[in-house]
């Protein structure tokens, strides 16, 4: 089933190079170090081996092809395997994969089936169903063919195990395993979890019933809450709106004064033009009194003419009666009486002003003398008065000037005192204007008072209102606290009645809260609803997780009879695999040696004595129990040798190629690669040897890797190896003639 190999830039193979496997042996030969366990190698590589020990290099880069004195180093190493699965031993639907594995020098491992990149758990799934095990117990390295031997008895059992196909149940119950301890540490963590919740839950418990038994109480406060939010708003809305109403008038009123105001200090503020009016009444009055004087002295200026003009007439008269008749008798009481007369009248306006009554006085006087001087006027005689005369028409005359003169003085004074009556007054009813602005403004400024006043009042009510509505406000918060959002049931409940105002009732309802909130603080359930939402969500999570206790018990309870029963059937496919190989094992044994015995037996080695052995320092806790492991007995014929340690190194190899063989065949491999597995075989034994893997090559392909000549000759392709001076292996098929010499 295995096709070919092309290998390429893989460790001495510088340059690409193929072997075609179409038969049943095909061996490798060539010189000393010619690349032949490379071969092997690149099988190794190609399966996916990660162990560069097995690989016999220290890094990666060991593997790609290093350069030699001609020939540059690769950058990348690539080997490719193509096998026939027509047979679909391989779970894919081709009828021929190809496992190609490619390193760079700076890169990790890419691994491509059919030419498609997969992952390297793709690779080894794919193997390990058609029995090609990674760990490669088909691939038996140069110098190893013994290892089945030197290994403990543990890791012997563990090849075994491989070489029988147990690997994918084993990998199938450590997965179970893993997958065990996964949902064992999930179910810790469940259980931490509701650990952690518990006391939570228990707090949350115990705060429920708290709350179950208050809630009688809270369905009271919650009544109580309702009616007192609801009165209080409407009260405090009524009120608010009572406030703003009430403040309208005042505030027109004090707008409306505030015009008046302003009107009637304008009033005031024009009394000033008053000043400047009585400042002209004074001016008019010295004017009067100027005139005055002037009329004074028109007075007795006129006096002075008619005292002047008396004494003339008197003159003439007495001048014209001593002309005619000289001296009269004339009666003394008659002229007494006259002139008594005449002072009286005199006297009669003596210190007046007035110009009328002078002038009737002066009438007066002049008639008496005149009535008198006409009595004894024809007693006289004619005498000459003309000069008298002319002097009396003269002082007449001043006098009528005096008159007139006195007369215009009298019209100016009637005009200015005129002027000034009229200025009087209007200074008179300015005053009366101020004092009625004056009133005016002491009027506006009560009432602006007033208005005040009651504004203030109302502040008084509004501040009180802002309070209460802080109250309010405060009220619904603990409300909160205490009932949730119930509390708000207040905004859709109808006041009745005299909602609130009747403060007293309110006082009360409060009080009663007050009341029930203490008894509930002192009950210690707090939180309400919250609380409440909070126990049945963690009770929910709780009831969560102990459900997802009892799924993960249960599927650990499945994973558990899965292991068991991978165990059991692993156990009993180990034992039945054991048993088959002994029978070949015997068999092949006899064969090598000509007789004897070999068998391999299930034994259980304590630990403590496989611990000191490898000188390890036991663990006194661990089981005493120890580990089941592999052991092998032989014993060859006609010797009294019994134990593996006393066999000689031909012994040694002809034994653990007899276990191979025999392992081989009860659960062949698809191939088989044996790297100088014959070397330590002289003549007879390489013969048996080359009928063993005759016999072996019915049920597996063989690729030897040999030295030797009877080896080669069972094969029928060969192939030699050179490595040339280049310094690079290089491949070629060969005839059986060649390849003896090309072994050399
Ligand atoms: P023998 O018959 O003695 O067992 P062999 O034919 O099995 O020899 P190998 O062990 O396969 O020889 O090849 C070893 C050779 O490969 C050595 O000469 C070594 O220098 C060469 N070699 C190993 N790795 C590289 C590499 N990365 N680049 C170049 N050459 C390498």
């Amino acid at each position: 089933m295995l096709k070919s190999l092309e290998i390429n830039g893989f460790k001495s193979f510088a340059k690409k190079g193929d072997i075609r496997f179409t038969s049943a042996i095909t061996a490798i030969v060539g010189p000393n170090g010619s690349g032949k366990s490379n071969v092997a190698e690149s099988f190794r590589f190609a399966l996916g081996e990660q162990s560069m020990k097995s690989l016999r290099g220290k890094k990666t880069e060991d593997l790609i092809f290093n350069g030699s004195d001609m020939m540059p180093r690769a950058n990348r190493a690539s080997v490719k395997l193509v096998f026939d699965n027509s047979k679909r031993l391989l779970g894919v639907d081709f009828d021929e994969v190809s496992i190609e594995r490619v390193i760079h020098r700076d890169s990790l491992s890419e691994y491509y089936v059919n030419g498609t990149q997969v992952r390297l758990k793709d690779v080894v799934e794919l193997l390990a169903a058609a029995n090609i095990g990674s760990s490669g117990h088909h691939i038996i390295s140069q110098g190893e063919a013994d290892r089945i031997l030197s290994a403990n008895i543990k890791e012997r059992k563990e090849m075994i195990e491989d070489a029988l196909g147990l690997k994918v149940y084993q990998y199938k119950r450590d997965e179970s395993v893993k997958k065990l301890a996964k949902t064992r540490e999930n179910m810790e963590r469940v259980a931490s979890l509701r650990r952690e919740i518990a006391p939570h839950l228990k707090f949350l418990k115990k705060q429920v019933e708290k709350i179950e038994k208050t809630k009688a109480l809270r369905e009271e406060v919650r009544a109580l809450y309702r009616d007192y939010l609801a009165n209080e708003r409407a009260y405090v809305v009524a009120e608010e709106n009572a406030i703003a109403e009430s403040e309208k008038g005042p505030q027109v009123e004090l707008a409306q004064l505030a015009i008046e105001l302003a009107r009637a200090r304008e009033v005031l503020e024009s009394s000033k033009v008053r000043d400047a009016r009585t400042d002209e009444v004074v001016i008019l009055e010295s004017e009067i009194g100027a005139l005055r004087v002037r009329k004074d002295a028109c007075a007795r200026e006129i006096g002075r003419l008619e005292g002047e003009l008396a004494s003339l007439v008197r003159m003439k008269a007495r001048e014209e009666s001593k002309a005619i008749r000289g001296d009269i008798a004339v009666s003394w009481r008659e002229i007494e009486t006259n002139l008594k007369d005449v002072i009286g009248a005199c006297e009669s306006v003596s210190g007046s002003s007035d110009v009328n009554a002078l002038q009737n006085a002066l009438g007066q006087a002049k008639s008496v003398v005149a009535t008198l001087l006409l009595k004894y006027a024809s007693e006289t005689i004619k005498s000459d008065t003309t000069e008298i005369d002319a002097e009396i028409v003269t002082l007449t005359q001043g006098r009528e000037e005096a008159l007139k003169a006195l007369e215009v003085v009298r019209v100016d004074e009637e005009l200015v005192s005129q002027k000034r009556k009229s200025l009087e007054f209007a200074i008179d009813s300015d005053k009366d204007a101020s004092r009625d602005a004056e009133k005016e403004l002491f009027r506006i400024m009560a009432l602006e008072n007033e208005a005040r006043g009651k504004l203030s009042m109302l502040k008084v009510r509004k501040d009180k209102i802002h309070i209460e509505k802080e109250a309010f406000a405060r009220e619904v918060e603990e409300g909160m606290v205490l009932i949730g959002r119930s509390v708000y049931e207040y905004e859709s409940h109808q006041v009745t009645g005299k909602s609130g105002t009747d403060r007293s009732v309110q006082e009360d309802c409060r009080r009663a809260i007050e009341r029930i909130k203490v008894r509930i603080e002192d009950s210690g359930a707090l939180g309400g609803e919250d609380v409440v939402r909070e126990h049945n969500e963690t009770e929910e999570r709780d009831t969560y997780l102990i459900k997802e206790l009892a799924d993960l018990e249960a599927s650990i309870v499945s994973i558990e009879i899965i292991i068991k029963e991978l165990e059991e059937r692993l156990d009993v496919m180990f034992k039945e695999g054991i048993k088959k190989i002994n029978d070949r094992f015997g068999e092949f044994f006899a064969l090598m040696f000509g007789g004897g015995t070999a068998s391999l037996s299930i034994v259980r080695e304590k630990k403590r004595k496989r611990a000191l052995e490898e000188g390890e320092l036991p663990d006194p806790n661990e089981n005493e129990e120890g580990e089941e492991g592999v052991a092998i007995d032989v014993s060859l014929p006609r010797k009294k040798i019994r134990g593996l340690e006393m066999l000689s190194g031909g012994e040694r190899a002809l034994t653990s190629i007899a276990l191979l063989f025999a392992i081989s065949q009860v659960n062949p491999p698809p191939f088989v690669i044996l790297d100088e597995t014959d070397a330590a075989l002289d003549e007879a034994n390489a013969k048996k040897y080359g009928d063993m893997i005759e016999s072996l090559s019915k049920h597996s392909q063989l690729i030897v890797i040999t030295h030797n000549r009877e080896t080669m000759s069972r094969a029928s392709v060969l192939y030699g190896i050179t490595m040339g001076k280049e310094g690079c292996s290089k491949l070629l098929s060969i005839a059986f003639g060649e390849a003896v010499l090309v072994a050399k």
